[in-house]
């Protein structure tokens, strides 16, 4: 899957804004926020959606959402919330197959979801 856009990102093939980037995950600015505070963050393997990790990933998924909750403390969002979405397969709205979370703040988020 190497011709993956996340995975270029990852790789630097195509520029990003990244706010985080370690061993295992990058963390980059959404190219068309849907809120003040829109990043992105991405395993840096390949999983084409949420249906494709197991067990396995176990470590690497708590690491993501650690990744995410630092990045609300850097972005000053642990008092007033923030989202950390993760849209699986069309109908949930995913429309890039790079597994990837949403982490959204700085605005009020109504319930449910559209
Ligand atoms: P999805 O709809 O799959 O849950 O989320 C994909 C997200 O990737 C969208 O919010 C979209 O704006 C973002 N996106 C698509 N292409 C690019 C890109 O080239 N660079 C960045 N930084 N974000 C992108
Ligand atoms: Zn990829």
């Amino acid at each position: 899957m190497q011709d993956c856009l996340f995975c270029k990102i990852s790789r630097k093939e195509i520029p990003a804004a990244i706010v985080y980037e370690d061993r295992l995950v990058a963390a980059f600015d959404d190219i068309n926020p849907q809120a003040p505070v829109h990043v992105l963050i991405i395993p840096k393997a390949h999983y084409a959606t949420l249906n494709d990790v197991s067990a396995e990933e176990q470590a690497l998924l708590g690491h993501v959402v650690l990744v995410a909750t630092k990045i609300a403390g850097e972005r000053g969002l642990k008092e007033q919330g923030y989202r950390l979405v993760a849209n699986c397969l069309a109908s949930a709205g995913q429309s890039v197959f790079h597994l990837h979370f949403h982490l959204l703040g700085g605005r009020h988020f109504s319930w449910p979801p559209g």
